[in-house]
């Protein structure tokens, strides 16, 4: 391949959303002689099939940033580099089953607002006004998050890696990182089946791989990366004639995505039907044994 790069800056292991937002961001940044490299396709690990909520909610400050950043990215992101993808921000409601979840929410709320997230608290007689559907019986009252919502996470990671190839970074595709050398200068060679990169710094975005690109690193130094691999799911129902007259009568919006902590869900409104993520309490750790390896490949793959 004539054209494979022997040096960057920096040498990013992992096309998904979380490597093309680093390729993005150090690319805006001016470090835009940096290479990413992705083993399969982008998007191949989580990220296509995650279901692209975009929360700004944390009770830390710093992820609350983080997340009103990427709201704020996300928003003008698709005119910025050109490439159009769907986000919606459709606002959501996080239901408090009691009163001590209202007051970390409230505390949530003064986080937000001094953020510049123009949050609000409703009673329940409130939340239901603008969501007919729900029950109220057993809640003591809810956050109101006007800049929440989903975006496509495919069409995000691809603005993402177009807005960063356009500044002069490179992505280079099935392409896996087989391994890195530390020279004596301390700068490092990423290997490769199609040459090698010489670079100052590498990022380990692989994903759920990460241990595993981790380990590459344990001979000079690194450690473990502690991670486990779980199973994770949602539900897409059918269409609901319900929710289609509602969203009809109400020029086409979406219904406000609910969030519930203390019951361990999400809700969405998805088309004219719902997707439902659980957060499973009983969820399954998977590659964890000496029976049950990691793949080497798991593209673009579900479980059972
Ligand atoms: C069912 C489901 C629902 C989800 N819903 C949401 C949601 O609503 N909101 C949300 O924010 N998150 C959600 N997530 C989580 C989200 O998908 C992940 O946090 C995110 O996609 C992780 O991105 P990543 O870039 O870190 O990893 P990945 O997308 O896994 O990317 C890692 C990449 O590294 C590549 N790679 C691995 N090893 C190498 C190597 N040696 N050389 C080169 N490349 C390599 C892989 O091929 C892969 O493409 C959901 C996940 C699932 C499974």
């Amino acid at each position: 391949m004539s054209d494979f790069p022997t040096k960057a800056r920096v040498v990013i292991i992992g096309g998904g959303v979380v490597g093309a937002s680093s390729l993005y961001h150090l690319a805006k940044k001016g470090w835009s002689d940096c290479v990413l490299l992705e083993k399969n396709e982008l998007t191949a690990g989580s990220t296509w099939h995650a279901a692209g909520n975009v929360p700004t909610f944390s009770t830390s400050w710093a992820i609350m940033n983080m997340q009103r950043y990427s709201t704020e990215l996300y928003a003008r992101l698709g005119d910025e580099v050109d490439y159009p993808m769907n986000y919606h921000q459709s606002g959501s409601i996080r239901l408090a089953h009691t009163k001590e979840r209202m007051q970390e929410f409230e505390r949530a709320l003064s986080m937000g607002r001094y953020q510049g997230i123009p949050m609000e608290m409703w009673t329940p007689e409130e939340a239901r006004e603008r969501y007919p559907f729900l029950e109220t019986h057993d809640l003591a009252g809810v956050l109101y998050d006007p800049t929440d919502g989903d975006i496509d996470p495919a069409q995000l990671t691809q603005a993402l890696a177009k807005g960063a190839r356009d500044m002069g970074a490179k992505i280079i595709r099935f392409c896996p990182a087989t391994g890195v050398t530390q020279q004596e200068d301390k700068t490092w060679v990423v290997h490769t089946d199609k040459g090698d990169i010489a670079c100052d710094y590498v990022v380990n975005a692989a994903g759920y791989y990460a241990q595993r690109v981790g380990e590459m690193f344990e001979p000079y130094g690194g450690r473990k990366v502690p991670m486990m691999v779980m199973s994770h799911q949602y539900l897409l129902t059918e269409q609901i004639p319900e929710i289609e007259a509602w969203s009809k009568e109400n020029g086409g919006v979406k219904l406000p995505l609910i969030r519930d902590v203390d019951v361990s869900y999400y809700l969405r409104q998805e088309k004219h039907g719902y997707n439902l993520g659980p957060y499973e309490p009983n969820c399954k750790a998977h590659w964890d044994t000496d029976g049950d390896v990691m793949p080497d490949d798991f593209s673009f793959q579900l479980w059972q």
